[in-house]
């Protein structure tokens, strides 16, 4: 897949990208995150809402509030609650009084992960929306609505926010083009995630405006390689399976042979998330840590 992997934006500088939407970037680089959190800033009248506030860093919800200024803040938005995203939601909370929006953390979120060594996305326990968001709800602001999508599969909770004016659309971490999403089980689920890209593909939005990463010009293209290099990762383990390799361990060895050591708990639970998505269908079954055709 060519992903790109271009952006060149500093931390606490607002970027405008288009009459209604700004980004300020998050001094949160890393493996998982890219640049960093990129914070959206909704509205060009004296009232902005905020998507995914980011991380809860003291200089970056300082950078926040500088950049803000005199504008109100009327809505803060949440696409899913990985710390990267939702912690700084209490503090823009408490100067500005705006409520809270996204979906509350589902309960298969607790339960621990299958395999050892978590990828770093741990999930912001203290976030509680003041307002559950649901899928075709609308939210209207100063001079901008936004109409949410539910997309569950990079964690049960996620959503994304459409802006109908600009026919844009906040993805989160569900669409990147910078990298493919982590699908950890059991928050993350593999069938969740194909079915929210394909009703992803299913609109008709001009512009995905990532929280990691470049805005992507070609949502329809994106999303059908997203669709296919998962189809093709599936194939890869069934035929990894077929050719004698069993464990979660011995298919990530098949799939990424050249995966720096960081990266490999990340890559296993791809698998694994890809292996229960293919039991689902009656493809694969297991016994114990052994799958088999
Ligand atoms: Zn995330």
């Amino acid at each position: 897949m060519n992903f790109d992997r271009s952006l060149n934006a500093s931390p606490g500088v607002e970027v405008r990208l288009s009459p209604l939407v700004s980004r300020v970037l998050a001094p949160n680089p890393g493996p998982f995150t890219f640049k960093g959190t990129g914070v959206y800033i909704l509205g060009a009248g004296a009232s902005v809402a905020v998507i995914d506030p980011g991380p809860n860093l003291p200089n970056h919800i300082e950078s926040l509030k500088r950049v803000l200024g005199p504008r109100r803040v009327s809505h803060i938005l949440v696409t899913h609650t990985h710390r990267d995203h939702s912690p700084a939601a209490a503090a823009v909370k408490t100067w500005s009084g705006a409520k809270t929006y996204g979906l509350p953390l589902a309960s298969r979120s607790a339960a621990p992960a299958p395999l050892e060594g978590a990828v770093d996305e741990a999930h912001d326990h203290d976030f509680v929306p003041d307002i559950a968001a649901s899928d075709g709800m609308l939210i209207d602001g100063d001079g901008f609505s936004l109409e949410c999508v539910a997309t569950p599969g990079h964690t049960a909770n996620h959503i994304c926010y459409a802006l109908v004016q600009e026919h844009a659309l906040f993805s989160g971490d569900h669409v990147m083009g910078w990298s493919t999403s982590v699908i950890a089980p059991p928050d993350g689920n593999m069938g969740d995630y194909f079915a929210s890209l394909e009703k992803l593909k299913a609109r008709g939005d001009r512009i995905l405006y990532p929280t990691h990463g470049s805005p992507i010009a070609d949502p329809q293209e994106w999303l059908g390689q997203l669709i296919l290099h998962r189809h093709m990762r599936e194939d890869q383990i069934l035929a990894g399976l077929a050719r004698g390799a069993h464990s979660v361990p011995e298919l990530v060895e098949k799939l990424y042979p050249v995966l720096e050591a960081a990266l490999r708990p990340a890559a296993a639970q791809q698998v694994m998330a890809h292996l229960e998505h293919l039991q689902a269908g009656g493809k694969v079954g297991r016994e114990g840590g052994r799958w088999r055709i």
